[in-house]
C-alpha cells in the first residue's frame, strides 16, 4: 500500500485489511484518538492519515464492520441500494456493515463498545434532528460521542454555526424507549428507513444535512 504525503514523498506502508478487534483491542484506542491509519512520512516526519478499506471483525460483540474511505461514499451507497454492482474497488460482503469515513468509524466503534444498539442510536439521531428547530438549509451532522455517567448521552452537532461544534446531551430514556420499540418489532417507518441495504445511518432519511462530498 502506497501513501502520498503533501511533501510529495510517497512511501509504502503495511496494513492488515482484516482486523479482529478481540485479538487486537489496542486498535480501539487508535480509532478513538485518531492515530488509526496514521503513518509517519520518512522524509518530512509528518503524520499522514490515509483511509484504507478495512474489515473489522468483533466476535465478542457479534459485529462485523467494513470501513469504507470517504472517497467511496457514493459508490458504497449505490452498492447498498442495489443501483451499482460491486467491483474490484468496493465489494461489501453480506455480513459487513459499512461505515464511511473516520468519523462514522469512530462513532460506531464507540457505540458498540458502550454496548448500545447502533440501530436504536441512528433512529434516535434522526428523531433529534427531525424535532430540531432552525436547521433548515443548514448542513447538519450529528455524531454520538459517549454515554455520560449521569444517565445522558452526549452528541456533537456540526453545522449549526460555522466552525462551531455544539454539544447536545440527551436523556438515555429516549434511547431506551426506541430500543424497546425495536425489540417489540413495533412497526415504524423510521426504523426501517435508517437502513439502506447494509448501510445503517440516520442520513438515509435525514437528507437536509446530507454530506454529498
Ligand atoms: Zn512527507
Amino acid at each position: 500500500m502506497k501513501i502520498f504525503c503533501p511533501c510529495d514523498n510517497s512511501f509504502s506502508v503495511k496494513h492488515n485489511s482484516t482486523i479482529n478487534i478481540d485479538k487486537s483491542p489496542e486498535v480501539l484506542k487508535e480509532i478513538a484518538n485518531g492515530s488509526f491509519l496514521k503513518f509517519e512520512c520518512p522524509k518530512c516526519g509528518r503524520g499522514v492519515r490515509s483511509e484504507i478499506k478495512t474489515r473489522f471483525e468483533w466476535p465478542s460483540k457479534g459485529q462485523t464492520l467494513l470501513f469504507v474511505p470517504e472517497a467511496n461514499r457514493i459508490a458504497c451507497l449505490n452498492i447498498c441500494s442495489g443501483n451499482k454492482k460491486p467491483d474490484d474497488e468496493l465489494k461489501i460482503e453480506k455480513d459487513e456493515t459499512p461505515v464511511i469515513g473516520f468519523i462514522e468509524l469512530a462513532e460506531r466503534i464507540a457505540c458498540i463498545q458502550a454496548d448500545l444498539d447502533p440501530h436504536a442510536l441512528e433512529v434516535l439521531k434522526f428523531f433529534l434532528l427531525d424535532s430540531a428547530k432552525d436547521i433548515k438549509n443548514k448542513k447538519i451532522k450529528i455524531v454520538f460521542n459517549a454515554p455520560l455517567a449521569d444517565g445522558k448521552f452526549e452528541f456533537y452537532v456540526h453545522g449549526l454555526k460555522a466552525d462551531e461544534v455544539a454539544v447536545m446531551q440527551v436523556p438515555d430514556k429516549l434511547y431506551d424507549s426506541i430500543a424497546a420499540d425495536i425489540k417489540k418489532k413495533k412497526k415504524d417507518e423510521v426504523f426501517k428507513a435508517v437502513f439502506l441495504g447494509n448501510y445503517l445511518s440516520y442520513q438515509n432519511i435525514f437528507t437536509e444535512g446530507r454530506d454529498n462530498n
